[in-house]
């Protein structure tokens, strides 16, 4: 039983690491990036609304992620754990997941955040070719993170929720210290 938060600024490699821990940890992985894109690309209701925040490198409103997320979290295979990556990125995103935690009576176990310099993370996310993944909308989208997601390494932090990681070493051995670091986690909980 796992429940854990992927943390860190767009291109730290979140995605990645996610399908090593989900499959170390046999837990879902749960992207809310990657159910947007879904969405937009079925052209759902949900996705209509976030498409052009996407486009723009902006985040969707808290009210529409909170609603994917609490849906989620009720599911069957939710019920032994899950990883969420890309959720919470703001701090009404974390108040309403602690909110919704405790309403079913689960509780988060560790935040991992891997920690990437901006200049690693420009050239990286360049080097992607996704469709959000132009120099503008990247750019956007490193400035919003340090205005509304980077606020919740202190937010996690203040409560000894947090593991640091750094997500600058090559994608292997960021791999093995997180899981290093959980392992110890666990052993002691
Ligand atoms: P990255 O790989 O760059 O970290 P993601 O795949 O996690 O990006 O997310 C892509 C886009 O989806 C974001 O730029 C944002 O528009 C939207 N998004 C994903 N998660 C959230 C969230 N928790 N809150 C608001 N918007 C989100």
């Amino acid at each position: 039983m796992a429940r854990l938060i992927l943390f860190g600024p767009p291109g730290a490699g979140k995605g990645t690491q996610a399908v090593e821990l989900s499959s170390r940890f046999t837990v879902p992985h749960i992207s809310t990036g990657d159910l947007f894109r879904a969405a937009v690309s079925e052209q759902t209701a949900l996705g209509v609304k976030a498409q052009g925040y996407l486009d723009r490198g902006e985040l969707v409103p808290d009210e529409l992620v909170i609603d994917m997320i609490r849906e989620r979290l009720v599911q069957p295979d939710t019920q032994a754990g899950w990883l969420l990556d890309g959720f919470p990125r703001t701090v009404p995103q974390a108040h309403a997941l602690d909110e919704l935690l405790s309403s079913i009576n689960q509780s988060l176990d560790r935040v991992v955040n891997l920690e990437v310099p901006d200049g690693f993370l420009l050239e990286r996310l360049l080097g992607r070719g996704r469709k959000d993944d132009n120099e503008e909308v990247i750019r956007r989208r490193l400035q919003v993170y340090h205005d509304q997601t980077a606020p919740l390494i202190r937010f996690y932090g203040d409560r000894n929720q947090l593991t640091d990681i750094d997500g600058s070493a090559p994608v292997e051995d960021v791999t093995a210290a997180i899981q290093t670091a959980l392992t110890a986690f666990f052993s002691q909980a």
